[in-house]
């Protein structure tokens, strides 16, 4: 196989972490940047004596410049709390990382790879999500810098394609899960397995009937990797997501079960604009991918507690 030179942007972060091992293990020379806002260096400190791995703290809003072949554009915030606590730099570090990691792309002529989100469909009326739904989205909600500012980025993404033909991918990804999330990062499932794990209160944000369909991070590299290596005329945007579709009361009884904790659970408000429904359509993935998940949500569950037993 030939080393390519890639450089992931939030490489320090849940995702980009596994992501920048992956791409080592295959063989390519990784150069990993972040600001590490919601990353930590703890995530790649074990990476740092391959020599074929770069460090670089540097923030996705500034210009960078660098010769690589792929660019994995994954600098943003993603748990709620975390992109809620400066909507307007999350608003920047989407829009202008974008512009930056584009117009990086255009001069060295690189292919760069869009990591978007099933939130581009806000709280959806159809389901399961298609790539063809538009959504419904709050324009102005507690959400809007995430989701609006993934959008524009999509926007951004198809006009350098098309304006300057800019080699580019854009994957949505579904609520993906696994070892490295940051135990107080706000998401579902590490708040319910770090709740769980110190015998906590479950807390379940309204009456636990919303749902999510949750994927185990292996599958989700697998499918984004599989995506920046597909047929030049395949640009997505592709769901990525495991389709098994869960409330977050059901949630709440796995990780119950498969923990063995007798914490009990508690009902908090729901958030606003929290959306009630949402499950990926991946026949598409299937089709030009060749691309489906292959680990359930309660074999993803136990590795994950695996790995909150050792930190928590
Ligand atoms: P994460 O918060 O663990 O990782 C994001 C990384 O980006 C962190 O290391 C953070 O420090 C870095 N970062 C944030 N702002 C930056 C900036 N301005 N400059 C440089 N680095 C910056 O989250 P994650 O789950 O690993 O998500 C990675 C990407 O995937 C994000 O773009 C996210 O929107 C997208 N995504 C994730 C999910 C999911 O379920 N995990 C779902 C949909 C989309
Ligand atoms: N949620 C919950 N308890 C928590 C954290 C989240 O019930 O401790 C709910 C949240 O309201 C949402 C779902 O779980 O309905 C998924 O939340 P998360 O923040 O993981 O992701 P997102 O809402 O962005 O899909």
């Amino acid at each position: 196989m030939v080393k390519k030179k890639i450089l992931v942007t939030g490489g320090a972060g849940f995702l980009g972490s596994h992501l920048c091992e992956q791409l080592l293990r295959e063989g390519n020379e990784v150069v990993c940047l972040d600001n590490y806002f919601t990353g930590q260096k703890q995530n790649v400190v074990h990476l740092l004596e391959n020599p074929f791995f770069e460090l670089i703290r540097h923030d996705v809003t500034m210009p960078f410049f660098i010769e690589v072949d792929e660019i994995y554009n994954l600098a943003c915030p993603a748990s709620p709390i975390h992109y809620q606590y400066n909507p307007i730099k999350t608003v920047k570090t989407s829009v202008m990382g974008a512009i930056n990691m584009l117009g990086l792309a255009k001069r060295i002529k690189a292919k760069v790879l869009q990591a978007s989100t099933s939130e581009v469909y806000g709280d959806p009326e159809i389901h399961p999500q298609t790539e063809d739904y538009w959504g419904h989205v709050n324009p102005i909600g507690p959400r809007s810098c995430y989701d609006e500012g993934k959008r524009v980025a999509e926007t951004l993404f198809v006009n350098y394609h098309k304006q300057n033909n800019v080699r580019i991918k854009i994957i949505r990804i579904f609520n993906t899960y696994g070892p490295r999330m940051h135990p107080r990062d706000g998401r579902v499932v590490s708040n319910f397995i770090v709740q769980a794990l110190n015998g906590e209160d479950i807390t379940i944000y309204g009456d636990g009937s919303q749902t999510r369909s949750f994927c185990y991070v292996d599958d989700l590299l697998d499918g984004m990797i599989r995506l920046m290596n597909s047929r030049e005329d395949f640009i997505g945007p592709v769901n990525i997501g495991n389709p098994g579709e869960f409330t977050m009361l059901e949630l709440a009884e796995l990780v119950l079960k498969l923990t063995g904790s007798r914490s009990k659970i508690v009902y908090l408000p729901l958030p606003a604009d929290d959306p009630t429904q949402r499950q990926p359509n991946i026949e598409l993935a299937r089709k030009e991918l060749g691309w489906e998940p292959a680990i359930p949500l309660e074999e993803g569950l136990k590795k994950t507690i695996d790995y909150f037993k050792a930190i928590v």
